[in-house]
């Protein structure tokens, strides 16, 4: 039996990411694939808010089995910023490097580089929902290193490694990443469910 099952998002990145990790017999549609052009709104302030925002409106609007994830870096020395604004740190035009840049000048002369991507993703499956989460604790660089990736990967060595996610191939990163971890448990319980 095939689960189709909708990924509530715009970002390919992502989409890619997930493809690679689903069980046989599990379907990934995109939202172009259903016809949904719209930008889903997002105006949760936490991970779990918005995640189920984002599944509940293809759910609602579209009657598709779905799931959406929310993902935020938070910086200890920043009280956790930015946390669940981590796309329009910079402003409302989500630009990567000016998210990066200001996260830089933000920690210049901070000791404690600390922080950790969190995930959190929210499943709908007739109407039923499950939430998962993942982490993965590292440290922010100095500056931004590696093409890999996108978001804030070339500043974020995930612990135990010298490398930033940013210089790691897309199948290393899945090994270790915040959305990997939240993503396979979504996977157990899919697995459950056949
Ligand atoms: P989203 O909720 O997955 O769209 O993530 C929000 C923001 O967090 C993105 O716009 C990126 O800036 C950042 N982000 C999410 N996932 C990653 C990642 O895997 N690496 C680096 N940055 C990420």
């Amino acid at each position: 039996m095939i689960l189709r099952l909708v990924f509530a998002t715009h970002n390919t990145n992502k989409a890619r990411e997930i493809q690679s990790i689903m069980p046989e017999g599990v379907e990934i549609l995109s939202l172009e694939d259903i016809g949904c052009e719209e930008d889903i709104p997002e105006t949760g302030d936490t991970l779990t808010a918005n995640a189920l925002q984002k599944a509940r409106y293809v759910y609602a609007n579209y009657g598709f089995n779905c799931f959406a994830d929310d993902t935020g870096l938070e910086v200890t020395a920043l009280n956790n910023a930015p946390g669940v604004y981590s796309a329009r740190y910079a402003g409302s035009e989500k630009d990567a490097n000016a998210n990066m840049d200001l996260l830089l000048q933000h920690l210049e002369g901070r000791e404690d580089r600390s922080a950790r991507f969190k995930t959190c993703i929210a499943l709908i499956i007739h109407g039923e929902e499950t939430l998962f989460d993942g982490a993965v604790e590292g440290k922010i660089g100095h500056e931004k290193v590696g093409t890999e990736g996108f978001g804030y990967d070339p500043i974020f060595y995930p612990e135990g490694t010298s490398r930033t996610f940013a210089q790691m191939t897309l199948h290393e990163k899945s090994e270790q990443s915040h959305r990997a971890r939240a993503f396979k448990k979504m996977v157990t319980h899919l697995n459950e469910l056949k």
